[in-house]
């Protein structure tokens, strides 16, 4: 059985980055369509030939290590339960204690620090090809600190999560799924609280804006949105990265706007008015409020799912993989795999919306702004920046891209006047 496993999935996973390959460096076509050509979208017309040779060597290696990893996380749970691992991970924490507060957590951070172990080469890899390719700029102490921190965090909310939910489903069989979305509300919009506050400044230093004369225009940019000054911060990001980036996150009085040093420094600054008026959009629209909603909505069909898929899972596999009903914790990998394919699944159309509201905040921000120059030139400069390639793959772009391609931006921004009322 547990050799069956390795081979097949080595097997299988030897086709899938075969295919994988196949497409992102033989079938796909980079460049933008006959249409673009010669337009503002158009990679020729603002980046240099070498510059155009590394964004496509970059970019085919960069998909083909994002799309590794998710099978990689399916086939790790996998292994996980047939190779007996989860049954061994349950005993030892039964071993430490006799309270099920205790042994949930202790099960957690061993599967945690197993699956940290397998995915761990993948991403010292991304760094390296990020690094190799001039984007990142972080040190191997610097970057292996983040990997520390989120491995805490991420272990800290999963184990207080499973333990409660672990609770549920010993409390009520059929209803668990249910009480557990609605604690998840409360807890969605706690989190989103406490991000800006509590767990960014973790990983990075937060000020106010520092260039008092930029300051001064992004704020009065600020000011005709009714958008307050302590709501545009400042991140230091040029010591881990070259790219550049802007966002809003947070909710009720911690919602903010944050730009990255990079983009304050590299960019003109009628192009960073441009970008902060997209991030003005976002905050305007009310987008963070429509993600939330968005997520709790998710929430309920992705714990709807999961309720009728362990039962199934239990009744199928469960004495062959030794977990014997839905409320035993050795059948957590399961759940994990059932989470993580359904959210696989819904990605495409979160994506979608995603792609929707970045295109509503582009248009936003042209009509504030009106200045077509500024709003095509900062986006050239963030393709360049960061090495992006402006017209990805399809299955790239139906599967990765929160945001319109760049083709599709700045093409929408260069036709802005056509379009105008
Ligand atoms: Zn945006």
């Amino acid at each position: 059985m547990k050799k069956r496993f390795v081979l097949w999935s080595l097997l299988g996973f030897g086709i899938y980055a075969l295919l994988l390959g196949l497409y992102l460096f033989q079938w796909s076509e980079f460049g933008v369509p006959e249409a673009y050509k010669g337009t503002a979208a158009d990679p020729e017309t603002f980046m240099t030939p070498r510059e155009l040779e590394l964004t496509e060597e970059y970019s085919r290696y960069r998909y083909f290590l994002s799309f590794l990893g998710q099978p990689l996380e399916w086939l790790l749970y996998l292994g996980i339960m047939l190779m007996g691992a989860s049954v061994v991970f349950k005993r030892f924490s039964e071993g430490v204690s006799r309270f099920s507060a205790i042994q949930i957590p202790i099960y957690v951070l061993l599967l945690s620090t197993i699956s940290w172990f397998i995915m761990f080469p993948l991403d010292y890899i991304k760094r390296k090809l990020s690094l190799h390719y001039g984007i990142s700029t972080q040190s191997f102490s610097s970057w292996m600190r983040d990997e520390i921190i989120s491995f805490w965090i991420g272990f800290a909310i999963m184990a207080l999560l499973i333990t409660v939910l672990y609770k549920l489903m010993k409390w009520s069989q059929k209803r668990w799924w249910l009480y557990a979305w609605l604690l998840m509300i409360p807890f969605f919009v706690f989190m989103m609280y406490l991000q800006p506050v509590v767990i960014d400044p973790l990983y990075n230093d937060f000020t106010t804006l520092q260039d008092k004369q930029l300051e001064d225009k992004i704020l009065t940019l600020a000011d005709q949105a009714d958008i307050p000054a302590d709501r545009v911060y400042e991140v230091n990001m040029s010591e881990k990265t070259n790219s550049m980036n802007a966002y809003v996150n947070g909710i009720g009085s911690n919602l903010r706007i944050v730009l990255w040093d990079t983009t304050l420094n590299r960019l003109q600054e009628d192009e960073v008015l441009f970008i902060m008026a997209h991030e003005i959009g976002h905050y305007v629209m009310n987008h963070l409020y429509w993600n939330l909603i968005g997520a709790i909505v998710a929430a309920f069909f992705g714990l709807l799912f999961a309720y009728y898929l362990m039962n199934f899972a239990v009744s199928k596999c469960g004495r062959k993989w030794n977990f014997h009903k839905v409320s035993d914790i050795a059948g957590l990998p399961v759940l994990f795999l059932i989470l993580s394919l359904l959210s696989f699944a819904a990605s495409p159309i979160e994506l979608a919306v995603s792609r929707q509201a970045e295109k509503a905040a582009d248009e936003y921000a042209i009509q504030m702004t009106q200045d077509k120059e500024a709003a095509v030139g900062s986006f050239q400069e963030l393709t360049v920046n960061g090495l992006s390639e402006v017209n990805p793959p399809a299955l790239v772009k139906y599967l990765r891209y929160g945001h319109p391609t760049m083709m599709e931006r700045i093409y929408m921004l260069e036709q802005y006047d056509h379009k105008k009322k």
